[in-house]
């Protein structure tokens, strides 16, 4: 499936890993081709975003859908999730 990443393995090996849901909302994620995303479309997230210049590490990154992955801002990644799991089931 293209969806435009150059790190196909890598994503197949989270995707299995995360039961192919969302590591902040736990939703389940669809693929999708990035001109199409939709909120529950898979996405690459790097946790701790300081670690950005030191690589892509494998422990650093995650997949989380279109929706957690746009929001998040500034907040680091364990709060959003609280956060996020939070709004999860009041509004899903
Ligand atoms: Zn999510």
């Amino acid at each position: 499936m293209g969806n435009g990443s150059h790190r196909p393995e890598l994503r197949a090996i989270l995707r299995e890993k995360q039961g192919g849901r969302c590591c902040y909302c736990d939703v389940r994620m669809r693929i999708s081709f990035k001109s199409k995303m939709r909120p529950d479309s898979e996405t690459l997230e790097h946790l701790d975003r300081r670690a950005d210049r030191g690589g892509n590490e494998r422990g650093n990154i995650a997949l989380a859908c279109y929706r957690c992955n746009t929001g998040r801002g500034d907040a680091d990644w364990l709060t959003y999730k609280t956060i996020r799991r939070g709004e999860h089931y009041e509004r899903w």
